[in-house]
């Protein structure tokens, strides 16, 4: 499925107190309501109106039904007038989707000699969203609030981003996530229970074997390589001689894409520390695939792989890109204080600056031929890092704000694609914080996606938020953090 298959149904909560014609008026202004948010362009996922609810029964059906709706990644709800929210309980208490409490009103303006108790009665937004309100803080449901004239872009914004995450976590609980190898050996931060992911966000991480593929690389045709070679030519320059490596390296996007295919996996992970059989470590087939929308990790780290497919979702229609990302390596000059990010070759060319180059050189690591690999500088301006961490019992996402900056130097003799960023609020204290907070070396990288929606994105899915931005400190996140693993055990 796609981002723009998802829907999201518009709950109108009332009641009969009013009279069927005030109940017709909010019927078909939520219908309105409904077609100029889809005609507005500002949402990636359609907006259904579904019913004006005045009962437990209205309710409870509606939420039945978009829990077994394959296409309904949320609801969406507003009380144009007063609905008493006991009425919600049961429907609330079943909800297995997102939920988006819009807090909004039909009219911009209190029209001043218009208004009457009549007025009054049928535009209570004021009124009925606090009674609204209360029933998902009680019953802790975890929500969305957005809150504004629906007609604003800025609120409109705000809606469609959220509906972006809640499309994610859709997406999340149906992702596969196919393992080449296992977990690098002796590396930590990049295990994790695989059950537990399960349960919580729906992942299924299984491993296939690396025999497998290296026969499936084996059986590819000479014309399905060439197929592969062309679009490879289309999209990059190349800047070799050695043709035979880059022809290998389709061979196995080929064998990798027929693979993950025939499961239903988006994501996947390998590492240099097993390719029986393999000529190369997958470079430019896997930078690819992950320019396609396929999730992928480094060193076994199916949990960066799977959060790269989950953002690369989120993101689909967006153009600033998102890549699997590693850091590498500082700059301290005081005042030019940097981060340089790359891979050994898997960083995704969505976020390159200008036309990727393929290259071929020398890879020290995993004992294999030279592979081709794609050659950028990332682009400028805003933009997060993400990594997921399971503390054992719990996951925790953390996100931090970055500032990416066209690299101060061009580093002629590194062969790989490189990403050079500011970590907010400052490298010492951002880094303070990331090491504090126990976020990987490798993470998502995207300028697509903010604080916000992977947030937004953690509520849905009942998991640890860390956000490490322009406001944070030491102190104050030493403090949360804290808190939060007390929290958390309790929960
Ligand atoms: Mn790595």
């Amino acid at each position: 499925m796609y981002l723009k298959d998802y829907e999201f149904w518009f709950v109108v909560g009332s009641q009969y107190l009013y009279g069927p014609e005030v109940l017709e008026t909010v019927a078909s202004r939520a219908q309105e309501m409904a077609d100029k948010l889809n005609a507005s362009g500002k949402l990636p996922c359609k907006v259904v109106y579904k019913v004006t609810a005045k009962t437990n029964k209205e309710i409870t059906d509606v939420i039945r039904d978009a829990n077994h709706d394959e296409k309904c990644a949320g609801i969406i709800t507003w009380c144009h007038t007063f609905s008493p929210s006991k009425m919600w309980i049961n429907g609330l208490a079943s909800l297995q989707k997102a939920w988006c409490h819009f807090a909004t009103q039909y009219n911009r303006e209190i029209p001043n000699e218009e208004i009457d108790m009549d007025f009054m009665n049928l535009n209570q937004a004021a009124h009925g969203d606090r009674e609204h309100g209360f029933i998902g803080a009680r019953l802790r449901t975890p929500r969305k609030v957005i809150a504004g004239y629906w007609q604003d872009p800025d609120v409109q914004d705000r809606l469609g981003k959220w509906m972006r995450s809640a499309a994610g976590a859709a997406f999340s609980r149906g992702l596969k996530v196919m393992r080449f190898g296992d977990n690098m050996r002796e590396v930590a931060v990049t295990e994790g229970d695989k059950v537990e992911v399960q349960a919580k966000l729906g992942w299924q991480v299984n491993t296939w074997p690396v025999g497998k593929l290296a026969a499936t690389i084996d059986a590819v045709t000479e014309s399905e390589v060439d197929a592969m070679m062309k679009e490879y030519e289309s999209l990059y320059d190349i800047a070799t001689d050695n043709i035979e490596s880059i022809r290998y390296q389709a061979r196995e996007e080929v064998a990798m894409r027929k693979m993950l295919d025939a499961e239903g996996c988006c994501a996947f992970s390998n590492t240099f520390q097993d390719l029986y059989g393999m000529k190369q470590l997958p470079g430019i087939a896997t930078q690819h695939m992950l320019a396609t929308g396929y999730g992928y990790g480094a060193e076994g780290d199916w949990k960066v792989s799977a959060m790269t497919a989950i953002i690369k979702f989120m993101t689909q229609g967006q153009t600033g890109g998102s890549a699997f990302m590693e850091d590498y390596t500082y700059h301290l000059v005081p005042g030019q204080e940097y981060s340089l990010g790359a891979h050994m070759l898997e960083v995704c060319p969505s976020v390159a600056e200008g036309r990727p180059r393929i290259e071929v050189h020398h890879l020290g690591i995993g004992d294999r031929e030279d592979p081709a690999r794609l050659v950028f500088e990332g682009r400028a301006g805003k933009a997060v890092v993400v990594s997921l961490v399971d503390m054992g019992g719990r996951l925790r996402l953390i996100c931090q704000d970055i500032e990416c900056v066209k690299p101060i130097m061009p580093m002629p003799n590194l062969p790989v694609a490189r990403v050079m960023w500011r970590a907010l609020p400052d490298l010492k204290t951002g880094l303070e914080c990331w090491i504090l907070a126990g976020g990987a070396h490798h993470t998502v990288l995207s300028y697509d996606v903010d604080a916000e929606q992977m947030r937004d994105w953690a509520r849905i899915m009942d998991i640890e938020f860390v956000h490490i931005g322009p406001d944070t400190t030491t102190e104050e996140l030493e403090h949360v953090l804290f808190l939060s693993d007390l929290a958390w055990k309790l929960k």
